[in-house]
């Protein structure tokens, strides 16, 4: 059977878990669909990412207002996605940081992302009609920036490219607690359609560097332990390293991409196959990691139309 574009045979609801991390840190999961960070401080609230819409972000906010009435001061992109970004305005923040590269990436292709994802995501979208437009930064940022929060402090740090040339993670030194963003997924597929394939396992290294006991992924339930964090850096290592090479090896011996596809596919389904969003991911994947290894090193502009093309091209 023919499978269905991107997520659009994904229209069972996902149970919703908030949990808390440590004092004033809490993580909005949801069974693989894309989580929110929440920092309280002593005088305001930090959100990190949005959901997909305003109407998805009220609950946040819902969940929000059950452990404290602080003002929500600061939301943080950790990049440029419109899954994670295009609710922002539910929060009323004064502020929506970002790095300089997330800034630039939205002017060049946010308007384009913006549709194709919408098309890829029908059931996050569903309250597509409430978003007012896209998501500008108010605070831009090149390499890190420290805020405190009260006496809380709280880094926002960009320590190099990976799921995109814009990640941006949330650090809380003192908690030794990290909100990665699409960096690391745990249990759900990296999307590497706007990746830096060679790039993302040496910034993996860094976040692990940084020895964090709690790790908030872009997808999937918040690690609370040393072993499970390293568990989610070493999974997305390991499906980045052996995507790429296998897509690299393929290339090198001028494979057509669709036998790429096919081959990639199955040399890493029985070991990531169950991860969610394994279907939706692979074909941008081993496109993105095709044109890496061959004659793009940044990643080219998904468009509505460009997906449905790739995607007749290698599901079809
Ligand atoms: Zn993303």
């Amino acid at each position: 059977m023919e499978k269905k574009f991107a997520s659009q045979a994904d229209l069972a609801e996902k149970k919703i878990s908030f949990v808390q991390l440590g004092e004033g840190a809490y993580a909005y999961t949801a069974e693989g669909d894309p989580n929110t960070g929440i920092v309280i401080g002593d005088d305001s609230v930090m959100v990190i990412d949005t959901q997909a819409t305003p109407v998805m972000a009220q609950d946040v906010i819902r969940r929000i207002r059950e452990v404290t009435d602080k003002p929500i001061k600061y939301v943080v992109m950790s990049h440029y996605h419109a899954v994670r970004v295009l609710g922002a305005s539910a929060y009323r923040a004064d502020h929506i940081i970002a790095s300089q590269d997330t800034y630039e990436l939205i002017v060049e292709r946010g308007e384009a992302d913006m549709k194709s994802e919408i098309e890829r995501f029908p059931r996050l979208f569903q309250s597509v009609e409430s978003i007012p437009g896209l998501t500008w930064p108010t605070l831009v940022f090149k390499d890190a920036l420290t805020l405190w929060m009260g006496k809380r402090e709280v880094k926002i740090l960009q320590l190099g490219r990976g799921h995109t040339r814009g990640d941006t993670v949330v650090w809380l030194p003192k908690e030794k607690t990290l909100f990665s963003g699409d960096l690391v997924e745990y249990g759900a597929t990296p999307y590497a359609g706007d990746a830096y394939l060679q790039d993302w396992p040496k910034t993996l290294d860094r976040l692990r560097a940084l020895r964090p006991e709690k790790l908030v992924p872009g997808r999937g339930d918040a690690l609370v332990t040393p072993g499970q964090v390293e568990a989610g850096l070493k999974g997305t290592q390991d499906f980045v390293t052996q995507m790429f090479a296998s897509v690299r090896a393929g290339a090198q011996t001028g494979k057509p991409l669709r036998d790429i596809y096919k081959d990639t596919y199955s040399s890493l389904k029985p070991k990531f196959g169950t991860w969610v969003i394994f279907d939706h991911c692979m074909p941008f994947d081993v496109s993105r990691a095709y044109d890496e290894a061959t004659q793009y090193p940044d990643p080219r502009i998904w468009t509505a139309q460009r997906d449905k093309e790739l995607w007749t091209a290698l599901e079809g």
